[in-house]
C-alpha cells in the first residue's frame, strides 16, 4: 500500500501509544494563542464541510464560493474543498478571532486532533488500525502547560468520534481510489462534488431523478436520506463508490 504525504510527515514525529500521557493545553493565556490558525492548507473532508456550513447557515454552493477552494486529488482528480484563507498578511483562517475559533463547536477534524496526528489503515477484515503521533512544532507553547492527557481522553475532549466515523470511511475510499488508478471524467467529477459537498442540492437531484427507486434501499433509509443531511452524506459516499467501483455490499441496483 502506498503512503500518503500526511503519513510520511507523521512518521517523522514521536509516536504516542494508547495510555501513554502527554502534557498540553491550548487557551487564550498561552503566549502563542491563535498562532496556528493561519497560513494553513486545510483540506475539508465532506463531513468537515457539512458541519461548518450548517454552523454558518450556508448552502453547499454558497459555502464553496465563500470559503472554499476547489482542489483535485493527485492522480484521480477527485474534487476536494480546501478552506480558503483570508488575503491578509498572515493568510488567517476566516474563522479566527482575537478570542479564538468562532466555529469552535463545528471546527474541522484536523483542528480538533492537533497536536496529535492520527494515521489510519483500513484492515482487510473491516475496521481500522490507528497510530498516533505528537506533532511538536516550535511555535506551539501548549506543551509547556500542565494538563495531562492520553489519546483516549484527548479524543473524547475534542469530540473526535463523530468526525472519525465519516472521515475514516472517506479516507479508506480515497485510498481505494488512488490504488485503482482511476481518473474521474468531468461528469463523475461533478457528481462526486454534488453528492459529497453539496448534499442540499444532491437532495434535489435525488427527488427529480428518482434514483433511489432503482436501488436496494429500505423505505426507512430512503426517508432518512431525504430528511437528514448527515445520512444523505453517508449515502452520497455509497453512491459515489457505486458509480466508480460498481455495486457493492453497501449499495446496489434493484434486481429484476
Ligand atoms: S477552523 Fe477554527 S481552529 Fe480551525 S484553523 Fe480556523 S479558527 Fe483555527
Ligand atoms: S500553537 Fe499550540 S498552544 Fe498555540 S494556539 Fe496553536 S495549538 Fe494552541
Amino acid at each position: 500500500m502506498t503512503q500518503d504525504p500526511t503519513e510520511r510527515f507523521l512518521e517523522d514525529m514521536p509516536e504516542i501509544r494508547p495510555g501513554q500521557s502527554f502534557q498540553f493545553a491550548c487557551h487564550p493565556d498561552v503566549p502563542c494563542f491563535n498562532a496556528c490558525c493561519s497560513g494553513l492548507k486545510l483540506t475539508l473532508t465532506p463531513y468537515d464541510a457539512l458541519r461548518l456550513r450548517q454552523a454558518l447557515g450556508l448552502g453547499g454552493e454558497a459555502f464553496a464560493k465563500r470559503h472554499g477552494l476547489l482542489v483535485r486529488a493527485p492522480g484521480s482528480g477527485f474534487p476536494l474543498l480546501r478552506l480558503r484563507m483570508l488575503s491578509d498578511a498572515k493568510a488567517s483562517c476566516p474563522f479566527v478571532r482575537a478570542e479564538g475559533c468562532s466555529v469552535y463547536a463545528h471546527r474541522p477534524a484536523s483542528c480538533r486532533t492537533y497536536p496529535v496526528g492520527r494515521a489510519t489503515r483500513a484492515l482487510p477484515e473491516g475496521g481500522h488500525a490507528e497510530r498516533f503521533f505528537l506533532v511538536r512544532e516550535p511555535h506551539c507553547r501548549g506543551f509547556e502547560q500542565e494538563a495531562e492527557w492520553d489519546i483516549a481522553a484527548w479524543s473524547t475532549d475534542q469530540g473526535l468520534a463523530e468526525y472519525n466515523a465519516f472521515n475514516d470511511r472517506f479516507a479508506a475510499f480515497m485510498s481505494r481510489l488512488t490504488e485503482s488508478g482511476l481518473t474521474l471524467d468531468p461528469g463523475r467529477t461533478n457528481m462526486a462534488f454534488l453528492s459529497l459537498y453539496q448534499t442540499d442540492r444532491f437532495r434535489e437531484f435525488l427527488t427529480t431523478s428518482k434514483a433511489m427507486d432503482r436501488l436496494e434501499l429500505s423505505e426507512e433509509r430512503k426517508a432518512r436520506i431525504m430528511d437528514e443531511e448527515a445520512e444523505r452524506l453517508d449515502f452520497g459516499l455509497d453512491w459515489v463508490e457505486m458509480l466508480l467501483f460498481g455495486p457493492g455490499d453497501r449499495l446496489s441496483p434493484k434486481k429484476g
